[in-house]
C-alpha cells in the first residue's frame, strides 16, 4: 500500500506540482495544493518537482515475504500447435547453467493440449521436471487461461527464476503474471547470469536507446522474471534418451474461462521464410521507394534462402506487412547476415538488427548512420545495386 499528502505548513502555493503532474490530479485551493486521489496514480512526479519538500510519498515493501521457499529455475516452453518453439530450447540451455550454478532444478512449464508426448522428451533438452498442464483451452495461445494457469503454478510451486522468450506470446503473458504474482520482470533480456551468493538473476538488457547495457536485480520479489530475446543464446543439445520427471497438474474448469473466444488463426500468406528464425534477412526501407520494388527484395531473398524485413517507415507505407518490420516495435532479430537497403539506421531500428553477425548497408547517403553499424557498406542506388546482387548470387550459387 502507499499514500501520499500534502504537508500544508510546507506548501507554498508555488504551483510546480500542479504542473509536474502528468494526470491532473492536483489543483489549488486557497493557494494550497491539493490532490485528487481519483486521479493520482502514486507516480511521484509532484514529490520530484517539490522544491519545499511539501509533498510525502509513502510506499510500504507490504508484508515481508519469505524469499528462502522460492527455488528451481523455470522455463516457460512455448508452443505452437503442438510444435514446441525453439525459443524454448534457447532457454532451457541457458536454464541449464543458471540452474546448475544455483545447485537447483532446472524445470519446464508446458501448457498445451495432448503435450504429454513433448512433455516427456524436454529431459532431453536439459530440464529435470516438466510442469504440465494440459487442457483443450490451452491448445492455442489465449492470455486469459494461459495467465490463470501459470500464476496457479507458480504460487504452487514457487519457482527463484522464470524464463520466457521475448516473442509476442511471452511478451503478453508474462507481464500479466508478474503483476498477479508481485513479481520482477525484466523485458528483453541479451544476457543472464546469477549471483550464487545472493542468489539473484542478473538480467542484462540495452537501455537507453541501445547506448548502455543495464544489468538489473530483483532483490526483494520472487520469482525473478525475464523475458530472453530470440537467438541470443545458445539452444540446449540434444542429449537423447535423458529422463524428465512429469508433473501434470489439474485445476478447476474456471480456470480455463476466456474474457476473448479464439475463432481462427489466419497464417500470413507469407512467401518467405520467418525473420525471427532466418539466418539471412534482407530488408528495405523507404529508399525502396515503392511497394513495388519490396518484389526486389523478395527475389533476393529466395536466391539466398532468407527472409524479408523492414523498417517501420515501409510497413507504415504499406509496402510489405508488420510481421516483417524489424526494430523496437517490431522483432529482434540475430540473423547471421542482414542486408539493409534503403534504411537510414535510426535507433529504433538498430536496436532490432544490430547484432547480426554481418550487416550489410545499401544506402544512397554515404553519411546515413547504418554505415556506422554495418560490417560493409555499399553507396549507391538500391534499385540498381539489388538486382545486381540478384544477378550475381545467382550466378556463384548456380540457382
Ligand atoms: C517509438 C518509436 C518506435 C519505432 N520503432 C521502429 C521500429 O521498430 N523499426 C523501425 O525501423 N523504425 C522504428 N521507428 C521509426 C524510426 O525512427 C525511423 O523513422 C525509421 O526506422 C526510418 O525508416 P527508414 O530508414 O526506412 O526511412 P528513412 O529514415 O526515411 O531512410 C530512408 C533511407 O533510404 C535512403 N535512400 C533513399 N533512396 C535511396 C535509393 N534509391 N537507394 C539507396 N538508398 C536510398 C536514404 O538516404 C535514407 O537513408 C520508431 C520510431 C519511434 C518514435
Amino acid at each position: 500500500m502507499a499514500s501520499i499528502r500534502i504537508l500544508l505548513d510546507k506548501c507554498t502555493g508555488c504551483t510546480l506540482c500542479v504542473k509536474a503532474c502528468p494526470f491532473g490530479a492536483i489543483h489549488m485551493a486557497d493557494r494550497k495544493a491539493v490532490i485528487d486521489m481519483a486521479k493520482c496514480t502514486l507516480c511521484g512526479a509532484c514529490v520530484a518537482a517539490c522544491k519545499f519538500s511539501a509533498i510525502e510519498l509513502e510506499k510500504s515493501a507490504g508484508p515481508k515475504r519469505d524469499l528462502s521457499a522460492y527455488k528451481d529455475v523455470w522455463v516457460f516452453c512455448e508452443q505452437k500447435k503442438g510444435v514446441i518453439q525453439s525459443i524454448s530450447f534457447e532457454l532451457l540451455g541457458e536454464g541449464r547453467r543458471l540452474a546448475d550454478k544455483l545447485g537447483v532444478k532446472l524445470c519446464a512449464v508446458l501448457l498445451g493440449h495432448d503435450m504429454e508426448t513433448a512433455a516427456g522428451r524436454l529431459g532431453e533438452r536439459g530440464a529435470d521436471k516438466v510442469y504440465l498442464v494440459d487442457h483443450p483451452a490451452l491448445a492455442a495461445y489465449q492470455d486469459d487461461p494461459y495467465t490463470a494457469v501459470l500464476v496457479k503454478l507458480v504460487e504452487e510451486y514457487k519457482p527463484e527464476a522464470l524464463l520466457c522468450g521475448a516473442t509476442t506470446i511471452g511478451r503478453s503473458l508474462i507481464s500479466r503474471v508478474a503483476i498477479r504474482t508481485n513479481a520482477g520482470l525484466t523485458a528483453d533480456c541479451t544476457g543472464l547470469d546469477v549471483d550464487t551468493k545472493e542468489r539473484l538473476l542478473l538480467q542484462t538488457r540495452p537501455a537507453f536507446g541501445g547506448n548502455i547495457m543495464a544489468t538489473i536485480i530483483a532483490p526483494n520479489h520472487r520469482p525473478q522474471m525475464a523475458t530472453v530475446r530470440h537467438k541470443v543464446m545458445q539452444e540446449a543439445p540434444v542429449r537423447p534418451g535423458r529422463g524428465v520427471e512429469v508433473v501434470s497438474n489439474v485445476y478447476p474448469e474456471e480456470t480455463f474461462a476466456s474474457r476473448t473466444r479464439l475463432i481462427e488463426v489466419v497464417e500470413e500468406l507469407a512467401s518467405t521464410v520467418n525473420i525471427s528464425e532466418a539466418d539471412i534477412i534482407v530488408a528495405g526501407g523507404r529508399g525502396m521507394g515503392g511497394k513495388e520494388n519490396f518484389a526486389q527484395l523478395e527475389e533476393l531473398a529466395k536466391v539466398l534462402g532468407g527472409a524479408v524485413g523492414a523498417s517501420r517507415s515501409a510497413v507504415d507505407a504499406d509496402w510489405i506487412g508488420y510481421s516483417h518490420q524489424v526494430g523496437q516495435t517490431g522483432k529482434t532479430v540475430v540473423p547471421k547476415l542482414y542486408i539493409a537497403c534503403g534504411i537510414s539506421g535510426q535507433i529504433q531500428h538498430l536496436i532490432g538488427m544490430q547484432s547480426a553477425k554481418t550487416i550489410v548497408a545499401i544506402n544512397k547517403d554515404p553519411d546515413a548512420p547504418i554505415f556506422k553499424v554495418a560490417t560493409y557498406g555499399i553507396v549507391g542506388d538500391v534499385n540498381e545495386l539489388v538486382p545486381a546482387l540478384t544477378r550475381e548470387f545467382k550466378r556463384a550459387l548456380n540457382k
